[in-house]
């Protein structure tokens, strides 16, 4: 049964994609409720109900589901127990604790992608110093050791040259589950967002063309500069995916194009992503209205891109906690500004996008290079 507007939805977690998630819930008419252990988060700032207590902690969990009609999360990295514990309090949970376990570790996740005979980086897994050698003779070099869980944005990652390098950025790792993985000479990395509905209806949004600095995402370009086969073969890697993890919700592929063409899957993201963004300006159903109508089973919307777009990531620099510029990078009418309300910008830090909309994603790319310049944290 569908859970309609005027209900509320309950969030794990309180970040920015949280907080877009109940931005567009409430454009619909829906309340909000989110469980984040820190004060004045992103996505408390916009909820209707806030409980402040730790991801993991049943109380909290508990307090969640009885005040939600439904329930999602908004990071992977949230512990698939809590998500468990939620799923046996009776109120509807999507994505499932299933398709997160699996989303949420990369070993588990790669043999997962293997499976369903999509083309996934070479890797292997590492469990002990034994398991190190075995996986270097095997993978070769350069590639990246990982930690199996917990990494993002290119954190829990170290690129290796060599067997005294492997052996080293293990030592660095010690104790964690690890995968090795080839390093791809990709032309491009480009992802697809999509999404499955709880009636299995599947819906995927061009892909876009990512770009990044320090493996964080800098520029996302709507559509991808690819071939149309190409294009093709990302959604259809995407449904396979949808498929086998029979997810519910928004979720996104992570792909690299190789010089011939052809595609490799890089990662899986459980939820909304940053290459989708520009969604919420250049679609008239963005991917996190979409993750509102999969999580309450209602009909997905649209996905067809009205005018092509370009994101750039507004990552502090350390340097400051005031943005400098946004009067006259908002002379451009084209261009849609979205702050998360952080009030700190250590370097790193996602603190906000912006989305310029063009006729082509050469000018869009072109437009979002020149307005980026007119930016800067002090
Ligand atoms: P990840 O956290 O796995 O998505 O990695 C972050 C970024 O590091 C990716 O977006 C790529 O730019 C780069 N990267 C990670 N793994 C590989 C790989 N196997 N080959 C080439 N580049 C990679």
């Amino acid at each position: 049964m569908a859970v309609l507007p005027g209900a509320t939805i309950g969030i794990l977690g309180g970040g920015q994609l949280g907080r877009m998630f109940a931005l567009a819930a409430k454009r619909m008419g829906y309340r909000v409720a989110v469980l984040e252990p820190s004060a004045d988060s992103p996505c408390g700032q916009v909820a209707d109900i806030v409980i402040q207590k730790p991801y993991a902690d049943q109380s909290g969990l508990k307090e969640l589901a009885s005040v939600s009609a439904a329930l999602t999360y908004e990071f992977e990295n949230v512990d698939a127990i809590a998500v468990e514990f939620l799923e046996a309090q009776k109120t509807p949970v999507h994505p499932s604790s299933k398709a997160l376990r699996i989303t949420q570790d990369r070993i588990l996740e790669k043999v997962f992608v293997r499976d369903c005979g999509i083309p996934v980086t070479p890797f292997a897994p590492i469990r002990s110093a034994q398991e190190l050698e075995a996986a270097m003779a095997q993978v070769g070099f350069p590639s990246f050791l990982k930690t199996s869980r917990g990494g993002y944005d290119g954190k829990g990652q170290i690129r290796v040259e060599n067997v005294e390098e492997g052996r080293k950025a293990f030592a660095e790792f010690s104790g964690r589950e690890l995968i090795l993985e080839r390093l791809v000479p990709f032309v491009k990395e480009i992802s697809v967002v999509a999404c499955r509905g709880s009636d299995g209806a599947f819906a995927s949004y061009l892909p876009s063309e990512n770009m990044h600095v320090r493996n964080i995402l800098d520029l996302a370009i709507l559509p991808a500069r690819v071939s149309e086969s190409t294009a093709q073969a990302a959604k259809e890697i995407a449904r396979k995916v949808a498929e086998g993890l029979s997810i519910v919700g928004t979720f996104c592929v992570e792909l690299f194009e190789v010089a011939d063409g052809s595609l490799m899957l890089n990662e899986i993201a459980p939820r909304p992503h940053n290459s989708g963004h520009s969604t919420i300006d250049a679609c008239l159903c963005s991917q996190f209205e979409q993750q509102v109508r999969a999580v309450c089973g209602l009909p997905l919307g649209s996905t067809e891109l009205l005018r092509c777009a370009a994101m750039i990531n507004l990552v502090g620099t350390g340097e400051g906690d005031q943005l400098d510029g946004v009067e006259e990078l908002l002379r451009d009418p084209d261009v849609s500004l979205h702050l998360y309300g952080k009030t700190h910008a250590p370097k790193g830090r996602k603190m906000g996008h912006f989305t310029v909309l063009a006729n082509t994603p050469d000018e869009a790319e072109k437009r979002a290079r020149e307005l980026q310049k007119l930016l800067r944290w002090k």
